[in-house]
């Protein structure tokens, strides 16, 4: 079986593959990066549904697509389809300084948050779709180097660090992508 993953981030394309292959033997996921489709869903879902479309429309094999982000409850569930432009600009470190601003006052038991990944899965006839959360809060200062975008701010629940000072390994096994992804590789074992 061939899968085609519409995504440029080779990080993603590698963990993907991963995931997959572990759990569908014989799976062979192919990249790509063909022309980027405007991203103007209101959803993770219809973001993720509008590039798997066009990547299953592009090279007519069954194609999967993913969108993510952080919603913190406070804030109605915002950054969420913003969070990579949260701030006005695509930086982490200023995405992340707004996000701590903007929470600034608000004590830590109102601080929920969780990252969201739903991945669409779109062949001839049919389209699915597999959504990870992570939950966890908002932590008071961003701290830890490892990971991107919001990993220095996120404290997932059970821990006491944020995802930026887990090791990849172990974020990996945890995160709102790898539950996504670990649900359309039983889908497809299936
Ligand atoms: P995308 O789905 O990869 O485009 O992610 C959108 C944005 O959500 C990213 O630019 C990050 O700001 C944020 N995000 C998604 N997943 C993660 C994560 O695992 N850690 C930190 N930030 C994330």
């Amino acid at each position: 079986m061939e899968l085609v993953f519409a995504t440029g981030n080779k990080n993603k394309a590698k963990e993907a593959q991963e995931i997959l292959l572990g759990k569908v033997p014989g799976l062979t996921v192919l990249s790509y990066s063909g022309p980027e489709p405007v991203e103007d869903g209101v959803s993770f879902l219809e973001n993720a549904l509008i590039k798997a479309r066009a990547a299953h429309a592009a090279t007519g094999k069954p194609a999967f697509a993913d969108d993510s982000g952080i919603a913190v409850g406070i804030l109605g569930g915002s950054p969420g389809i913003f969070s990579a432009i949260w701030s006005g600009t695509r930086e982490d470190k200023t995405n992340c300084n707004l996000l701590l601003a903007q929470l600034k006052d608000i004590h830590p038991e109102h601080r929920a948050a969780a990252f969201i990944c739903t991945i669409a899965l779109v062949s001839r006839g049919s389209e699915m779709s597999f959504t990870g959360v992570w939950s966890g809060s908002v932590a008071p200062e961003a701290i830890g180097e490892n990971g991107h975008g919001y990993d220095p701010v996120f404290i997932p629940e059970g821990f006491q660090l944020t995802s930026a000072q887990l090791e990849p390994e172990v974020k990996n096994t945890l995160s709102h992508r790898f539950l996504a992804l670990t649900q359309m590789a039983d889908y497809l074992a299936r």
